[in-house]
């Protein structure tokens, strides 16, 4: 058994990955400070005697006997990372630095959940771990961005300087049950105007593309980077699915699927909004066997279940 502290637990991915590190046989530390996590998202596992919830900012430190880091806290939707930009910059800086630290001090491994909003809007198609990537360091996304950058950066220097082993995962959208229903990300936004019969909001003409991953695949992939033992490979690698779809035919596709009245309208695009995003994943394909297993019908067609419940649940507690 063994015990793994996941920030950003009570998160969408970190609530995700709890239960299955418990379902694994591990001890599993819940560390949030419910920012964007909610308490429902885990309240299920209170029961399992091996589960631990801590109340804890990462931007300041934290002393836990443990084994494995999974370094998941900070806000990922871009609403909540724009609230307070100089807060994004410090969880994934101070947060990282102090996750760093810990990892040297009791020799943990320790997971880094990069992103692919470090290669910006990019330029290169599609997206290899060896391209450096189109960020605008000003503009509003750069607090989330270059965040995740310097994180990446720390984790490379301190695995090199101080031999602390940290695994680097760039992590391209993920959709699944449990997102927060108004975080504004794409997916979970289309599905919830949809199921209301609101008007879907597609942003610009909605000819930039994304590429959808469903959240089972991802915690495969980052179970498998954790325990992978090759020596050598540490990452970064990139983990997603490399369908490609306009945010056009996902609201298109949405509204068929739930048999939606809503009308699409177009609002304006967000400035840096990147026009295209598809991950080249050879890389996790030859070192970690992994490659996304879930069409993105199967996985629209979970999260709209859970939608659907959760949308009837919180009409009766109004
Ligand atoms: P989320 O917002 O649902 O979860 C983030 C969690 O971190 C929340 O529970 C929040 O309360 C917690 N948190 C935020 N700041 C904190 C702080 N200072 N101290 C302690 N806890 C804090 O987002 P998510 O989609 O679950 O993302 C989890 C991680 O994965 C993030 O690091 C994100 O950057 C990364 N990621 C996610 C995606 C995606 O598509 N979901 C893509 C790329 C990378
Ligand atoms: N988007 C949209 N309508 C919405 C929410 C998002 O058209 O209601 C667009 C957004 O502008 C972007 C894409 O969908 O082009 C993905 O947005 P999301 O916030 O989910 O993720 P990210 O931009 O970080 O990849």
């Amino acid at each position: 058994m063994k015990r793994v502290l996941v920030t950003g637990g009570a998160g969408f991915i970190g609530s995700h990955l709890c239960e299955r590190l418990l379902n694994e046989g591990n001890e599993v530390i819940c560390l949030d400070n419910f920012f964007t996590g909610s308490k429902q998202n885990i309240v299920h596992l209170l029961t399992n005697p091996y589960f631990e919830i801590v109340r804890h900012d990462v931007c300041t430190p934290y002393f836990a006997e443990i084994d494995q880091i999974y370094n998941l806290a900070c806000p990922a939707s871009p609403i909540h990372y724009q609230y307070n930009g100089i807060k994004t910059i410090k969880t994934s800086v101070m947060g990282t630095l102090n996750m760093l630290g810990l990892a040297k001090r009791v020799k943990a491994t320790m997971l880094q959940a990069s992103t692919s909003e470090v290669y910006g809007d990019p330029i290169i198609h599609p997206q290899v771990e060896s391209y450096w990537g189109n960020v605008n360091c000003i503009g509003e996304r750069s607090c989330y961005d270059e965040g995740k950058r310097c994180a990446e950066t720390l984790c490379v220097n301190y695995h090199n300087q101080n031999g602390v082993k940290t695994k680097l995962i760039r992590i391209f959208n993920t959709y699944g049950p449990k997102m927060h229903p108004d975080d504004g990300r794409v997916v979970s936004n289309f599905i919830v105007q949809a199921l209301q019969n609101k008007d879907i909001t597609v942003a610009g003409d909605g000819s930039q593309t994304r590429s959808f991953q469903y959240i089972d695949d991802l915690i495969n992939a980052m179970i498998k980077m954790m325990n992978e033992t090759e020596d050598s490979f540490w990452g970064p690698v990139n983990i997603g699915n490399p369908g490609e779809f306009t945010i056009l035919s996902l609201a298109k596709k949405i509204i068929e699927m739930t048999g939606s009245k809503s009308k699409i309208i177009y609002i304006p695009l967000p400035s840096d909004d990147p026009m295209q995003r598809k991950p080249d994943i050879s890389l996790a394909k030859e070192k970690l066997h992994w490659q996304p297993e879930i069409k993105l019908e199967d996985g629209l067609r979970k999260t709209i279940a859970y939608f659907e419940e959760f949308l009837k649940n919180s009409c009766k507690i109004r």
